[in-house]
C-alpha cells in the first residue's frame, strides 16, 4: 500500500473524522511502530506499519456504512458525553460497526443526522468549502416581519462573524409563534438558534428536515436506515 498521511489512515479506519484524528495526533495519542508521532504531515503504510491509538492497534476496515437517523430531542451527537446524557449511538441498536456523526445537532434539536465510519466523506460534507445545504424548521417566538427575514437571508452578524446568505421562508403561523424554514450552507455551533435570536425571535423548537438531497421520509423519531448505493454515490 502506498504511504498515506496518518490522519487519513485513522479516518479511513473509522477511528474518527479527519479533523478529530488530527487532534488525536497533536495530543500525542498516536504511535507508529512504537514511536509517538505528533506531526500532521507524517506518512505511514497502513498495511506494514504498526499504528496505535491510545495503545490500541488500529484495524483497516474497508467496509463503509452510511446511516440516516431521525434524531429525537434529548440526545447528544458526540460519541461520549461528560454529563452522561444519552448519545445518538445508543439508538443504533443493530449497528455493530463503529460510526460517528457527520456534523452535529444540539441536544434539543431533532431531525436528520448522518452517521458513518467514512472519515473522508465526513470531512468533505462538513467542510464549509463544499457548502452542503441543510434545511431546518424552526418554531420561533413572535411572527417576524419581512425585513427581519430579509436580514437573515442576507446575513446577520454573530459573534463568530457574518452568516452567509440563507434561504428563509415564513412557513406558517401558530398564534403568536411562527414556523420558519431556513436553509443554510454553513454548520456553526447553534447557528440557526443564534440567527433567530439575533432578529429577536428566539427558537422554541428546531428540527433539521433535510441534509443535501436527503430527507426524513419514512422514518419515525429515533428510527434509522442505511443509505442505498445510489444515495452514497450522490453524496460523494
Ligand atoms: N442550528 C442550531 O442552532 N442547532 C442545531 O442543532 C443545528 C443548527
Amino acid at each position: 500500500m502506498p504511504l498515506e498521511r496518518l490522519q487519513k489512515i485513522l479516518a479511513k479506519a473509522g477511528i474518527a473524522s479527519r479533523r478529530r484524528a488530527e487532534e488525536l495526533i497533536l495530543a500525542g495519542k498516536v504511535k507508529v511502530n512504537g514511536k509517538v508521532i505528533k506531526e500532521l504531515g507524517f506518512k505511514a503504510d497502513p498495511e506494514r506499519d504498526l499504528i496505535e491509538v491510545n495503545g490500541n492497534k488500529i484495524k483497516i476496515n474497508d467496509e463503509k456504512i452510511y446511516i440516516l437517523l431521525y434524531k429525537p430531542r434529548g440526545y447528544v451527537t458526540t460519541v461520549r458525553d461528560p454529563q452522561g446524557r444519552p448519545t445518538v449511538l445508543q439508538l443504533l441498536k443493530d449497528v455493530k460497526t463503529r460510526v460517528f456523526p457527520v456534523g452535529r445537532l444540539d441536544y434539543d434539536t431533532e431531525g436528520l443526522l448522518l452517521l458513518t465510519n467514512d472519515g473522508e466523506l465526513t470531512y468533505a460534507l462538513t467542510h464549509p468549502r463544499y457548502k452542503v445545504p441543510k434545511t431546518y424548521l424552526a418554531l420561533v417566538e413572535g411572527v417576524p416581519e419581512e425585513e427581519k427575514l430579509q436580514a437573515l437571508r442576507q446575513g446577520v452578524p454573530l459573534e463568530d462573524g457574518m452568516t452567509a446568505p440563507a434561504q428563509v421562508r415564513l412557513a406558517g403561523k401558530e398564534g403568536r409563534r411562527a414556523w420558519l424554514e431556513i436553509t443554510i450552507h454553513e454548520g456553526r455551533k447553534r447557528q440557526v438558534r443564534r440567527m433567530c435570536q439575533y432578529i429577536g425571535h428566539p427558537v422554541l423548537f428546531l428540527k433539521r428536515s433535510s441534509f443535501a438531497f436527503l430527507n426524513l421520509k419514512g422514518l419515525k423519531k429515533g428510527g434509522y436506515r442505511y443509505l442505498n448505493s445510489e444515495e452514497i454515490r450522490k453524496l460523494r
